[in-house]
């Protein structure tokens, strides 16, 4: 059970390894109370393409980050409150097998586990933990959750003009409210998603009207903002940890299986 593990020197260990292996890059991890629940790899959905995540499942927080060396060595850190998260099951897609949704409030993203039953023990694992952490702490679950991004893969052309073809000029966007693959033209526009960002994001035509006619008489013009050219790099269109991988994933062919601490029932 977690409350067995709360100050156990084992769960203590783990922690403090997980935080060395971020070293530097990454926050403070030993909190009193805090229990290392489960760790593994999952496959996570980039905006380019699927690429192996190290994941740590804690009974507050889940954190993943890009792998340099398994079981060592591990950057691009990322801290997701569970009062935060919102799983959803999803259907095999072809060679996409076993995965489910992450939903947050400012990112939402696919996952895979490598098997059928790995996957079951995830989504398991991170419900209790969810589910937990509310009734004991009183925390608020997330109302809204964020759009997940279609991969740049799936769209060869705007998925809203349905016109425009994207090439290494005509750039793909993504509309922040639906998560669409767009052009330019069709996103130039910016919105105020306070759930997402304090700053207006990029959205799509379509919901840029949705939303002004829903904030209609709310001030629309502090909400929203042209989408100039020298806002591109500041509007967080790059997926943060979507950039490079190691050599060393390339060898992760078959990542070890998920290791879940706490014992009996989940
Ligand atoms: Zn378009
Ligand atoms: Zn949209």
């Amino acid at each position: 059970m977690v409350d067995k593990l709360v100050n156990s020197e084992a769960n203590a260990r783990r922690i403090q390894m997980v935080e060395s292996c971020f070293g530097s890059s990454g926050q403070p991890l030993q909190v009193p109370g805090r229990v290392l629940v489960g760790e593994g790899v999952l496959t996570k959905m980039c905006r380019k393409k699927p690429k192996a995540r190290q994941f740590f499942l804690f009974n507050d927080i889940l954190v993943y980050g890009n792998i340099l060396i398994q079981k060592k060595k591990y950057t691009k850190q990322h801290i997701i409150p569970l009062e935060e998260v919102k799983l959803r099951p999803m259907e095999d897609e072809g060679a996409l097998k076993n995965g489910w949704l992450i939903c947050t409030a400012s990112k939402s993203f696919a996952v895979y586990a490598a098997t059928d039953t790995e996957k079951q023990e995830w989504m398991a694992h991170i419900s209790k933990c969810i589910e937990d952490l509310i009734k004991k702490s009183g925390k608020k679950p997330a109302a809204e959750h964020a759009a997940v991004w279609v991969p740049d893969s799936a769209a060869s052309i705007c998925m809203h003009c349905k016109k425009t073809q994207f090439t290494t000029f005509n750039r793909r966007h993504h509309c922040r409210k639906c998560g669409s693959v767009v052009c330019g033209p069709c996103s130039n526009r910016k919105f105020l998603l306070p759930s997402q960002s304090n700053k207006p994001l990029r959205v799509c035509n379509a919901c840029y009207n949705t939303l002004s006619r829903q904030r209609a008489g709310d001030l629309p013009s502090s909400s929203t903002a042209e989408v100039g050219d020298e806002g591109e790099g500041s509007s967080g269109e790059e997926d943060s940890d979507d950039e490079w991988d190691s050599p060393a994933q390339k060898y992760n062919q078959r990542p070890q299986v998920p290791t879940f601490y706490r014992d009996g029932e989940i």
